[in-house]
């Protein structure tokens, strides 16, 4: 397939690269001047996308993606797909796909989870929003960037679907940390700890999968100096455009905006930059009560 790519970053790189060697034609562009193998380079965005039967958006924010889409879908062919993977809020995501079926283009919504391991061993998860038959013609893209693409619906649903799985992941995340932190001020081993609540009703993936705890459970990031894995700040930037959504669509959601207030606390005026996102347990470790 002819293939645009626009935004070749951490995750934007490597996905691009398994489409290349996967034998598309794909021409890439970034406002940054990177050179990614396999991908030819375009100067603007709209004209990595001019010709293009699907464009593939993999971008910081929404406001970035709105600047992006104003570019290509004047320069798109009626009938291509416009597929943005890119983590953003679900409004945003609405007015690019409503601009872009003006256009009588095709527009998807597909964030994805799974990091930039994922990104570069091709084992990402899809989660899109968006029409079947947009569905259906990049099927054979997520079968080369990814595992699994669950089409969940309408324009947006992929974005809703991502951020209230993060939601999930992020107040489970603070659960699992703080429940370590009170169970060794009570004198709990924490192998005993894992043992207990991992076969117990306490269980979730961030205790099984991603223990917050080093040297217990599989290995994740806590054995690797909680180098990030999954950041504290992606995770802040997920709650906040979880919390976005529930304001805009009038949804009551306490834990997820305490989840949001402590992880804002902890990137911003913590030391948890640059750390992975469980690394919340040796925060509440140095904590007290109050
Ligand atoms: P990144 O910052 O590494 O990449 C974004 C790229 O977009 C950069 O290279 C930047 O130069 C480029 N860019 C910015 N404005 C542009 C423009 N106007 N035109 C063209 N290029 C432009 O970020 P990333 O980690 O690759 O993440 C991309 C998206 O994927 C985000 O929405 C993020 O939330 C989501 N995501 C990231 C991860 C992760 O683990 N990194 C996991 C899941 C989802």
């Amino acid at each position: 397939m002819k293939i645009g790519f626009i935004g070749l970053g951490n995750m934007g790189a490597p996905m691009a690269a398994n489409l290349g060697r996967a034998g598309h034609e794909v021409t890439g562009f970034d406002t940054a001047d990177v050179t990614v193998e396999g991908v030819k380079k375009a100067a603007s965005a709209a004209e990595a996308a001019r010709g293009a039967e699907v464009v593939i958006t993999m971008l910081p924010n929404g406001q970035i993606l709105r600047a992006v889409a104003d570019e290509i879908i004047p320069a798109m062919e009626k009938g291509a797909v416009f597929l943005d993977c890119s983590t953003v809020d679900v409004d945003s995501a609405r007015a690019v796909a409503e601009q872009a079926a003006r256009a009588g283009i095709l527009a998807m919504d597909a964030p994805v989870s799974g990091g930039v391991g994922g990104a570069s061993a091709g084992t990402l998860t899809f989660m899109a929003g968006g029409p079947e038959e947009a569905f259906e013609k990049v099927k054979p893209l997520f079968d080369v960037m990814g595992q699994k693409a669950v089409h969940c619906g309408g324009a947006g649903a992929g974005q809703a679907a991502k951020i209230c799985n993060n939601m999930i992941l992020g107040v489970t995340m603070i659960a699992t940390c703080e429940a370590f932190a009170l169970a060794d001020k009570l004198g709990l081993d924490r192998q005993k700890m894992f043992d207990v609540v991992s076969t117990s009703s306490g269980y979730s993936w961030t205790m099984n999968a991603y223990c917050p705890a080093p040297g217990v459970g599989p290995k994740s990031p806590a054995d690797n100096d909680y180098r990030p894995g999954f950041a504290a700040e992606l995770m802040l930037k997920d709650l906040r455009l979880s919390q976005q959504a529930a304001e805009s669509a009038d949804a009551d959601t306490p834990m997820g905006k305490l989840a949001e207030a402590l992880y804002a606390r902890f990137v911003e005026e913590e030391d948890g930059a640059g750390r992975d996102f469980s690394a919340m347990l040796p925060r509440f470790e140095k904590r007290h009560r109050g």
